[in-house]
């Protein structure tokens, strides 16, 4: 049993339309550190799922007449309440997701942050007056919000995924259905607690956990009182969803996969460089889709850095996220493990070597040495792939063209990375990369103040900034004749 200051946050029943509910199915969470069951879950059907979509339509009319700061108001007890449950809500997603609690906390902080920026945002949805075509004409645009949103989120981020859309979701005057991933639910149902209480009014925020994906987003893509969806996970079911909704003209946004690269010029301060690739490369244990996925190191500093990672890497503590000290986490599953199992074996037969690490841990389960393998090339399959793992892949380079290329070939187009003194070469590849996000000199990118997304098959929309709230509106246009 969890140690809770606040056992009721450990909420198991699912929250449709203002009221826990509970149908007599339900489906197991288990903690990846330990493999204990922490709860079970109400399994919803799609009969549930329409409930909730329901509530939210007929909630919606009320909740965007509203005055922005009222709707504001609410938000920010929301993230009040976050913050002062944040041991609580650590906690339970520790356990649930295996992070370090340490990490776990700074992603309930992020996430309420989100929810705090566009609790200020609300009053700020500002339309414009565009002059007249004609002398007897004004023209006026109205921002108003897109309805009923329903989202679908995964396991890396139970909090934060969940908070950057709902947030501004909310804020603009939208209600929101959520199915968070049967992996970590938990931590959904634990922001429905806290929203009930800020006062969040019934049938605007409802978490309808569900074992089965695949049936809740047919039904949040087919229902023509969804206006949009909103997801973040894999390209592969970003483009199903994607199909799935255009059956009825959804608005989509789409936080896709990444393969982040991470450059090192031979003008980069190369400690501070390894230090930006721990962060950039083992945050999450390797599971996140900003993490680096490949990094590229030129010629005259390759060695200086492969040994300074490894080193640092080496030193990285792996153990349940609930103990003291602990960097690395557990993977989520099995299939986490073999998927990083794959790439570095496919690594390693074209020609890597490992210069730390490289096995499963003597922990057992699904822990996982962090790992740095140096000479890797092109055709192997982390060039391609996201390893969503704690694998450091370091490629030489010679030429800043070079770099470009390589960084850019890939479909993926999320977050690039890179190090660099030299102005003029900061620009340069800066213009040049094809991600949605560089980080310069940097490791960590990820700010609610700052427009986060992809191009390319990384996505579209974006979140948080002064931008996230466009995602949730829509442009009225209204044409005034005869003045
Ligand atoms: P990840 O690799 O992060 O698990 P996925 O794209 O597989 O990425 O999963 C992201 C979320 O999408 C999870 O909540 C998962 O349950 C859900 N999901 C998986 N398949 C489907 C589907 N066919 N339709 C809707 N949601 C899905």
């Amino acid at each position: 049993m969890l140690k809770l200051n606040d056992p009721a946050l450990l909420e198991t029943r699912a929250y449709v339309n203002g009221h826990w509910i509970e149908n007599g199915n339900s489906f197991p969470v288990f903690n990846p550190a330990t493999g204990e069951k922490i709860a079970d879950v109400t399994d919803l059907g799609v009969e549930d799922v329409t409930l909730a979509i329901d509530g939210a339509y007929d909630a919606k009319a009320a909740w965007a007449a509203k005055t922005g700061k009222e709707r504001g108001t609410i938000l920010r007890k929301w993230h009040d309440l976050m913050v002062g449950n944040i041991d609580d809500l650590a906690t339970i997603l520790t356990a649930e997701m295996g992070k370090p609690l340490a990490e776990a906390k700074g992603e309930i902080m992020y996430g309420a942050s989100y929810v705090e920026w566009f609790a200020e945002e609300a009053k700020r949805i500002y339309g414009d007056v565009i002059p007249g075509h004609q002398p007897d004409k004004r023209i006026v645009v109205l921002k108003q919000p897109v309805g009923v949103v329903g989202s679908i989120t995964p396991w890396n981020f139970p909090n934060a995924m969940i908070a950057r859309k709902v947030a501004p979701a909310l804020a603009v005057g939208c209600t929101f259905v959520a199915r968070p991933a049967e992996l970590t639910p938990l931590s959904a149902l634990a922001m429905a607690v806290l929203g009930e209480r800020a006062g969040i009014p019934k049938g605007v925020f409802s978490v309808i956990p569900s074992s089965d994906a695949s049936t809740v987003g047919k039904e949040l893509c087919a229902n023509t009182k969804v206006a949009k969806i909103t997801f973040t996970g894999s390209t592969r079911v970003g483009k199903i969803l994607m199909e799935q909704g255009a059956a009825t003209v959804k608005k989509v946004s789409m936080e896709l996969g990444g393969n982040a690269p991470f450059i090192v010029f031979d003008d980069a301060d190369v400690d501070a460089a390894v230090e930006g690739a721990l962060i950039a490369k083992y945050r999450n244990a390797g599971q996140t889709c900003v993490c680096a996925n490949r990094i590229y190191v030129q010629s005259g500093v390759y060695k200086e850095f492969s040994e300074k990672l490894a080193k640092r890497v080496s030193a990285l503590s792996v153990g349940d996220g609930f103990e003291e000290g602990v960097a690395i986490g557990p993977l989520i599953n099995e299939a986490a493990l073999s998927k990083v199992e794959a790439h570095l074996s496919d690594a390693i037969a074209k020609g890597a070597r490992i210069a730390t690490g490289g096995n499963r841990h003597s922990r057992g389960g699904t822990f996982f040495e962090p790992t740095v393998v140096t000479d890797v090339t092109r055709g192997m399959q982390v060039q391609h792939e996201e390893t969503f793992g704690p694998i450091a892949p370091l490629f030489e380079f010679e030429t800043e063209d070079e770099a470009v290329e390589l960084a850019n070939d890939t479909e993926f187009g999320l977050a690039g990375y890179f190090y660099a003194k030299d102005i003029s070469r900061v620009w340069r590849v800066a213009e040049r990369l094809e991600t949605g996000m560089v980080g310069i000199n940097t490791g960590l990118i990820s700010t609610e103040v700052a427009p986060f997304g992809g191009v390319k098959q990384s996505g579209q929309g974006r979140e948080g900034s002064k931008y996230g709230a466009d995602d949730y509106l829509e442009i009225k246009y209204m044409c005034f004749g005869e003045i």
